[in-house]
């Protein structure tokens, strides 16, 4: 049932009007979120900072409840780790199936004394909005707290906490997702009984460097609206004598294992900076376009990666906004106050920074914020299944949402159909890549895009996707 302004003052402890059977099919939709017995993660913390800060409460619980209690995913400002359900909030929330505002508990009859003792903290007032499963159903509150009593909420403070309710809801969506996909099942079995082949070794590796045997491909990324290639990322390839054109997939992480990814990765760079430098010597104009580079984990923690850059750099005469890094949230995460400093200085060289494939790994809401990140790119996974259900697509307007607030641009990955391109579009994602518009290509093939009239790609409805 929608919220109505005529509702939010009732809040009476009717917990004799739960629907036993909805009950029921609650506790199915909260069982297969899987996040009762879980660790606490740090995204529903930064919900609940981001609803403390807003509304100057005193505590902020954000809780999910089964049958018998309420299992606290984060507090900000008490120590309150668990909870019973029974005459709780959250049966108020549940009985009034919406919102629930108490602005002053001395004055309500279920609350004996006129306080409520939440654990060494005494409140008088208090708001709360449900986390509500894609199919609607309460799995959990957000409630705020005061130790005073305050005014009652205006229409648009409900709104704001049932948006960061909902947040709250699309991070719970997002991890089960992350979970299914990393569910046994979808990884290849192997065949019973073969022994996997294991190429290439560091030798192999060893020898393609000294051989010049890698090369880059470049996939242009567009501007959605006016299909104009706003920038290009580069994506290594093995030009193997034998073996043909091998993908990263099938070495990169071999190289990242034996550390040859630094040399590796050392190369990709001063290629890319030299690549830039020669595409604006033939054309001046495209001083603005933005060449991205992947970086792996151990580039990434390596000391003196700023002043590595900005050597290449200046030898090759490129301004740093010329150069984009896409790192992924595993690189950043494990040592944040390394990678608070070393964004900090790259970015100090004009350099755009990414955050690649995002939604796959950790998702955190906490660090996106404090990171000086530029762009974050949303992984193709979750483009591909945007239209095939509610989920995935609440999933990326989530994203989009939320880079958004966070004064970040958005790059959807994988765009491989007109319905998605169209979708993300109407979902106010301002840029792209895929193989809709095209696919990763030699320098030969870009150049001749980079010659077409703005740097327009046609548009792709006739099935003209570009490829090598
Ligand atoms: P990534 O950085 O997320 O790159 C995007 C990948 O998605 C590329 O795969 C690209 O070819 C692919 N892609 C782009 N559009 C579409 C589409 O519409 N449909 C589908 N199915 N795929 C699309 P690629 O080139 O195989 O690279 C895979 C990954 O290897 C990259 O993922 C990146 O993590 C890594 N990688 C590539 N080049 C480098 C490099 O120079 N250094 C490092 N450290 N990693 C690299
Ligand atoms: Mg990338
Ligand atoms: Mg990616």
């Amino acid at each position: 049932m929608p919220w109505s302004p005529e509702k939010m003052p009732s809040a009476e402890l009717q917990t004799g009007s739960i629907d036993w059977p909805q009950e029921d099919a609650r506790l199915t939709a909260l069982a297969a979120t899987e996040i009762l017995d879980t660790e606490p993660e740090p995204s529903f913390d930064a919900i609940t900072r981001l609803s403390a800060a807003y509304f100057h409460a005193d505590t902020v619980l954000l809780g999910f409840a089964d049958a018998s209690r309420i299992w606290i995913k984060s507090y900000w400002g008490e120590a309150v780790r668990e909870l019973p359900r029974s005459r709780s909030i959250f049966e108020m929330v549940l009985a009034e199936d919406g919102p629930v505002v108490v602005p002053d508990i001395s004055k309500h009859p279920d609350f004996e004394g006129g306080r409520m003792t939440l654990r060494r903290l005494d409140v008088a007032s208090f708001a709360s909005a449900p986390v509500r499963s894609s199919c609607g159903r309460i799995l959990g509150a957000l409630t705020i707290f005061g130790c005073q009593p305050r005014r009652a909420m205006a229409l648009d403070e409900l709104r704001m906490l049932e948006s960061l309710a909902d947040m709250a809801a699309s991070q719970l969506e997002l991890r089960q997702l992350r979970n299914s996909m990393a569910a046994p099942g979808v990884r290849q079995t192997r065949i019973e009984g073969e022994i996997p082949e294991k190429w290439p070794r560091e030798a192999d590796l060893r020898h393609a460097l000294e051989q010049r045997e890698f090369v880059l491909y470049y996939q242009p990324e567009v501007d959605l609206a006016t299909l104009r290639i706003v920038g290009l990322e580069a994506l290594i390839r093995w030009s193997h004598p034998q073996r043909g054109l091998v993908q990263p997939m099938d070495f990169i992480p071999i190289a990242e294992e034996c550390g040859l990814i630094l040399p590796i990765g050392d190369w990709g760079l001063s290629e890319v900076c030299k690549q830039i430098k020669r595409w604006c010597v033939d054309n001046p104009t495209l001083q603005s376009l933005r060449v991205c580079v992947n970086l792996s984990a151990r580039q990434f923690a390596r000391a003196g990666l700023a002043d590595h850059v900005e050597a290449l750099l200046r030898q090759s005469d490129v301004s740093g906004r010329q150069l984009g890094l896409e790192m992924t949230e595993s690189s950043l995460i494990p040592n944040m106050g390394t990678a608070l400093e070393v964004l900090g200085s790259l970015r100090r060289l004009g350099v755009s920074l990414l955050m690649d494939d995002f939604g796959t790994g950790y998702s955190s809401l906490s660090y996106l914020h404090s990171f000086p990140l530029d762009v974050l790119k949303i992984d193709r996974s979750f483009v591909g299944r945007m239209t095939e259900g509610e989920q995935p697509l609440q999933i990326v307007r989530t994203i989009i949402e939320l880079a958004r607030v966070l004064g970040m641009d958005v790059v959807a990955e994988g765009i491989e159909t007109r319905e998605q391109y169209h979708l993300l579009r109407d979902l106010g994602c301002r840029f792209g890549q895929g193989f809709l518009f095209a696919r990763p290509l030699p320098v030969e093939t870009v150049n001749v895009l980079l010659r077409l009239p703005g740097c327009v790609l046609p548009d792709p409805g006739a099935g003209m996707a570009l490829s090598a």
